[in-house]
């Protein structure tokens, strides 16, 4: 069974299907820059597999998780924001703000980000 969905943009990003630049890919993974970015670094880290909500995670699919993070960390090492510090979100389903149907963690840095409470 295919882990893509056809009509899904991030399954399409991730397949190459656009003219979206990748700062990452691996087999398991892609990274890119958030069209609307909501902070100097926004970068979106996305799996592969059409995963569609945080809630939909099963438990094949905790390392992935893990490895999304782990990502997120090299990356933030990369952009040079490590050690000033950085945010890491999955918006999950409409009250959380979720407005693409497939899991990615947003890497969010580069500036103090306003707090959450
Ligand atoms: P969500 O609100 O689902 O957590 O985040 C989806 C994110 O995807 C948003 O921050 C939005 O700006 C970004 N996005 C939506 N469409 C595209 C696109 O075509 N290309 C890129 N690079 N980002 C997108
Ligand atoms: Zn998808």
């Amino acid at each position: 069974m295919s882990e893509q969905k056809d009509d899904c943009l991030f399954c399409q990003i991730a397949a190459g299907e656009t003219d979206t630049e990748l700062i990452h890919e691996s087999s398991s993974m892609v990274a890119f820059r958030d069209i609307n970015p909501q902070a100097p670094v926004h970068i979106l880290i996305v799996p592969r597999k059409h995963i569609q909500t945080i809630n939909d995670i099963e438990k094949v699919d905790i390392v992935l998780v893990g490895e999304l993070v782990q990502k997120a960390q090299e990356i933030a090492e990369e952009k040079e924001i490590a050690e000033d510090g950085y945010r890491l979100i999955f918006n999950c389903g409409e009250h959380g703000g979720q407005e693409v149907d497939h899991l990615h963690l947003h890497l969010l840095g580069g500036e103090q980000l306003g707090s959450l409470t």
